[in-house]
C-alpha cells in the first residue's frame, strides 16, 4: 500500500507529538517522534512517504497538491487539540477522496469511541506508536490490535485495550529519518543545525498526575536497535541528537550501557531529559563522556505541597541536589516548570522563580498547566469545575492560560509567567553567559533567534 505519514498544515506552527500538542513557545520545532517511530514500522511493509507540513510550512492547498502527487491509499496523521478544527477539516477532505485515515494525538486519547462516532472520516485512532497496531489496521486485521479505537465492520466504534499498560521491551524496525525533510526543524539546545530526534524507550515509569506520558506504560528498546539507528544517522553525517526518552537512565544499568556505547562512537553530541532524583553522579559522568551537553529536568514548582499532590515524588531539596550534580559534571541544565495548577498562588509562583534563579539554570522552560486528555489531573480539573470536558481545543504553549487557579485568574497566571521570563532571561549576567558559552557563530545566532522569539511572545 501507499501510506502517507502526515503532520498536517495549520495557521500557526504547531508541535503535535507524543500525545501532546501546543504552539511553539519560541521558535523551535523538532521532529514529531510518533511519525519517526512509525516510519520504520510502516516502511518495513509498505511504500511510505512523509509530509511534515509544519517543517515545510505548507499551506493547506500546497499540502493537498503534494498529497495528490503521492496518491496514498491510506494516511496516518497527527492531530492535536491545539489545531483540532483545522485538522479535522483537512483530513475530512482527504477521506472524501477515498483515502483511509487513521490519526493519533492528544485529542483522541480520551473518549475516542465518541470521537470516532462524531467524525465519520476517521477510521481509527492509534493510542500507541511503538507497536504494530498501525500495520494491523492497514491489513484490516482488527482482531490483532492491542490498543486503538477502531470501527468494526458491524457495530459502533470501540476502543480495544488488550494490555492496560505497556511493559517490558519493544522492537521497531529502524526509523526512516531519511524520509523527513532535511530543513525546517529547529531545536533550542542543538549545537549544530542538522540534528535528529530519537527514542530509546517508550512512555515513562513515573505517574506525575498532570502528564500524559506517565499513562502510557514504560518499555525499553534493545540497545543494539538504538545503536543501529544512531549509526545510520552518523553514516548520513548527523551526530547531533535529541534523545526524547522522558527519563534517560531510569533503568540505571541500561542507561550506563547505552552511554558507554555512545561514548565509543566518539563523535556524538546530544540533549536528553532525565530526573533530578534518579540521575546520580555515575549517570551524569557517563552522559558527559557520551557527548551529552544538555540535560532537561523537571523542577515544576518550589511548593512542596504542589509537588506532592501531583505525584512528583521529590522535594525542592532533591531538585537542588540533582541540578548541582549535573553542574559539577559540566552539563548545561534546562529546568522545566509547570505553572498555574489549581493550588498555585502568587506567592508560590514567586518562590518558583527564586528557585529557578538559585538553581543557576542555563535555560528555563515554563509550561502553563493544561488538563491533558487521559490524565488524572484532567479528571480533577473537571470535578473542580475548572474546565469543560466538551472543550476540546487547548494550547499548552502558554500564551494563554487554559485554567484559572483557586486564587489567580488566567490573566494573572500569564502575566506572572511573562514577568518570570523577563526577570530570568534579561539578567545582564545571564546574557553575558549565553554569549560567552556559544561554541559557534551558528549557535550564537540560533540562541539569539530563540531568545528574541521567546521575549516577543512574552512582551
Ligand atoms: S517524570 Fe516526566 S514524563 Fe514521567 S510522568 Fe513525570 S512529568 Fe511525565
Amino acid at each position: 500500500m501507499r501510506v502517507l505519514l502526515l503532520n498536517p498544515p495549520g495557521e500557526r506552527v504547531y508541535i503535535r507529538d507524543y500525545f501532546c500538542s501546543k504552539t511553539t513557545k519560541s521558535n523551535y520545532l523538532f521532529h514529531p517522534i510518533d511519525l519517526i517511530v512509525l516510519s520504520g514500522t510502516v516502511a518495513a511493509r509498505h511504500q511510505v512517504s512523509v509530509l511534515d507540513c509544519m517543517a515545510e510550512r505548507l499551506t493547506p492547498r500546497q499540502a493537498e497538491e503534494r498529497i495528490n502527487a503521492f496518491r496514498p491509499d491510506a494516511i496516518v496523521s497527527l492531530v492535536g487539540s491545539v489545531s483540532w478544527f483545522e485538522d479535522r477539516a483537512f483530513l475530512a477532505r482527504q477521506a472524501a477522496l477515498g483515502r483511509r485515515i487513521a490519526a493519533l494525538g492528544d485529542v483522541l486519547q480520551e473518549d475516542s469511541d465518541k470521537r470516532l462516532e462524531q467524525e465519520p472520516w476517521l477510521e481509527a485512532a492509534l493510542h500507541v506508536f511503538s507497536n504494530d497496531d498501525v500495520l494491523h489496521w492497514l491489513d484490516g486485521r482488527l482482531d490483532r490490535i492491542q490498543e486503538a479505537t477502531v470501527r468494526p465492520p458491524r457495530g459502533r466504534p470501540q476502543r480495544v485495550r488488550v494490555r492496560v499498560r505497556q511493559k517490558g521491551t519493544y522492537r521497531v524496525p529502524r526509523p526512516r529519518h531519511e524520509l523527513f525533510p532535511e530543513k525546517g526543524y529547529r531545536f533550542s539546545f542543538a549545537r549544530s543545525p542538522r540534528f535528529a530526534t530519537l527514542l530509546s524507550d517508550y512512555g515513562c515509569p513515573f505517574r506525575c498526575s498532570f502528564c500524559v506520558i506517565g499513562t502510557l506504560g514504560f518499555q525499553t528498546r534493545p540497545i543494539a536497535d538504538v545503536l543501529e539507528e544512531v549509526d545510520h544517522l552518523r553514516a548520513r553525517g548527523i551526530t547531533e541528537l535529541f534523545i526524547q526518552d522522558q527519563t534517560f537512565g531510569v533503568v540505571p544499568a541500561r542507561g550506563l550501557e547505552l552511554c558507554a556505547a555512545l561514548a565509543e562512537r566518539g563523535d556524538l553530541s546530544f540533549t536528553c531529559f532525565t530526573r533530578p532524583d534518579t540521575a546520580d553522579d555515575a549517570l551524569f559522568a557517563a552522559l558527559a563522556r557520551a557527548g551529552c551537553h544538555t540535560v532537561m529536568m523537571g523542577v515544576e514548582s518550589a511548593d512542596e505541597k504542589i509537588l506532592r499532590r501531583y505525584r512528583k515524588v521529590y522535594t525542592p531539596g532533591t531538585v537542588r541536589a540533582g541540578f548541582e550534580r549535573a553542574r559539577q559534571h559540566g552539563l548545561r541544565r534546562v529546568g522545566t516548570f509547570v505553572l498555574g495548577l489549581p493550588e498555585e498562588t502568587e506567592q508560590s509562583l514567586r518562590a518558583t522563580l527564586d528557585l529557578a534563579l538559585d538553581l543557576d539554570l542555563d535555560f528555563m522552560s515554563l509550561n502553563v498547566a493544561v488538563p491533558r486528555f487521559g490524565t488524572p489531573f484532567r479528571k480533577r480539573a473537571v470535578e473542580l469545575g475548572l474546565c469543560d470536558p466538551a472543550d476540546l481545543v487547548m494550547d499548552q504553549g502558554g500564551e494563554r492560560a487554559f485554567l484559572p487557579t483557586r486564587t489567580l485568574g488566567r490573566e494573572q497566571v500569564v502575566e506572572l509567567k511573562r514577568e518570570m521570563i523577563r526577570r530570568f532571561y534579561l539578567r545582564p549576567s545571564y546574557l553575558a553567559r549565553r554569549v560567552t558559552s556559544a561554541r559557534s557563530l551558528w549557535e550564537l545566532r540560533s540562541q539569539a533567534r530563540e531568545g528574541l522569539a521567546l521575549l516577543r511572545r512574552n512582551a
